[in-house]
């Protein structure tokens, strides 16, 4: 069994794939979370060190408020572009009057797992929306997107098979692939061409190739057509994971397949979540009836789970609406694009390639980042700094998520703060 790794990658996170492969001698490396190294309870107080002084030790905040464009914590308000609620229906009344008339009408908890008694007629009514919604046959609705990628994953490439991951898959891709014990072959970001050599000389029985379709890192994305062209040529499961494309693309925000028109095909598996553009949490799985009819029966993160509390169905149901009737708020992304493309040409800094609602202000180093982030949280702005191990070394950066809530004077204040930013001293 060959595992393929790239020059670029981080050294210090090689890991080995977990029971399946770890007699196999040769290390995978990938920038993506995967099991890490085993840490005894002596040298965690080391090893939590470590992170600070390199800059890796995250914080949560804690939030005052429904989310918005304007965040409260620690009692103060801050404009933020951090939230994946990109149609900004997190807070809206419609949602929240549906979960309303479903606690009224099912309580708040599901009881158990929807194989029991937990699959209630708002799941199911939902399910069947949904699959609609993408124009796929059949769906399931997960409690998570991590869990959806690591039933999907699992339940349809086992030890035999072969996982071909772009190279900046989310976490819960690559880690849905160790769990499956197939062969992990990662190819560079977006590289077609590599791919198809890949896939070409593969002889495992049983293929999959398992991308972003909007890499939630960098905004950019993937060549459907062309994965698909190559699924079919080489008989290959295509896993679509759309966290950030569902809601935001296609005319009536169906997601990236509908973006892409792209024909209907049994070896499609589609993953959406629902806690981004949806404004709600969870996410569903919608393919081929036989596909979905096989999870149902046995993907253990599935089957062996607690369904999500019928009121989130209603929510979704009712962001569905939403999602399909107003598309201004399609609309109002691609104009508040625009206007930050355009306001932060000629700062130090370079915005990667992004069509998307994701619009990352690569800084490089770690700590500049944070300082970064730190300055524009003194003006009241709040956008994350992200750093490696979730993006690849050196390229730290600024993710500047913009939503249909926000208005063109909000991404001014945001050109603005950038400005001055870029006119101090950050290496102190
Ligand atoms: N896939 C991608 C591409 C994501 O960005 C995320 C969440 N950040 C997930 C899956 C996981 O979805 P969830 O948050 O519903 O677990």
């Amino acid at each position: 069994m060959k595992h393929h790794s790239f020059d670029q990658l981080e050294p210090d996170i090689s890991v080995r794939l977990s029971e399946s492969v770890q007699s196999q001698s040769s290390p995978v490396k990938t920038n993506l979370a995967v099991p890490s190294p085993s840490t005894t309870a002596l040298d965690l107080d080391q090893r939590l060190l470590d992170l600070k002084q390199q800059g890796l030790r995250r914080r949560r905040r804690v939030v005052e408020s429904p989310q918005g464009p304007r965040l409260i914590t620690n009692g103060r308000e801050l404009l933020s572009f951090c939230s994946n609620d990109y149609l900004g229906l997190a807070n809206h009344p419609a949602l929240i009057s549906a979960v309303r008339n479903s606690l009224e009408q099912y309580g708040v908890g599901s009881g158990a797992s929807a194989m029991i008694s937990g699959h209630t007629a708002a799941h199911a009514a939902l399910e069947t929306r949904l699959a609609g919604f993408v124009g796929l046959e059949r769906a399931l609705h997960f409690s998570t997107g991590y869990m959806a990628n690591m039933a999907i994953i699992p339940a349809l490439v086992g030890k035999d098979g072969t996982v071909f991951c772009d190279r900046l898959n989310h976490a819960c891709i690559v880690d849905g692939a160790w769990l499956s014990g197939a062969e992990l072959e990662v190819y560079p970001h977006l590289d077609m061409v590599t791919l198809e050599k890949r896939l070409a000389r593969c002889t495992s029985p049983n293929k999959m190739v398992a991308t972003d379709t909007v890499f939630s890192m960098d905004g950019d994305i993937a060549p459907i057509p062309k994965l698909l062209e190559l699924c079919e040529r080489y008989n290959a499961w295509l896993m679509l994971d759309d966290a950030h494309g569902f809601g935001v693309l296609g005319d009536r925000g169906q997601g990236s397949l509908a973006h892409f028109n792209v024909p209907y095909s049994s070896r499609i598996v589609y993953m959406g979540t629902l806690g981004k553009a949806a404004g709600v949490s969870g996410a569903f799985v919608a393919g081929a009836e036989n596909v979905i009819e096989w999870l149902l029966q046995t993907a253990k993160p599935y089957v062996f789970s607690t369904s999500c509390p019928p009121m989130l169905a209603a929510a979704v149901m009712a962001s569905l609406e939403i999602i399909g009737r107003e598309k201004w708020r399609r609309e109002r992304i691609r104009e508040l694009i625009l206007q930050l493309r355009e306001g932060v040409t000629g700062l130090p800094w370079q915005l990667l390639h992004s069509d998307t609602a994701i619009q990352p202000l690569i800084v490089g180093d770690n700590h500049i980042a944070v300082r970064m982030m730190q300055m524009l949280e003194v003006r009241g702005i709040w956008v994350p700094a992200i750093r490696p191990p979730t993006v690849p070394k050196g390229t730290a950066r600024l993710r500047i998520s913009l939503s249909a809530s926000h208005t063109s004077n909000d991404v001014a204040q945001l050109i603005d703060a950038l400005r001055v930013i870029a006119r101090m001293d950050l290496d102190e």
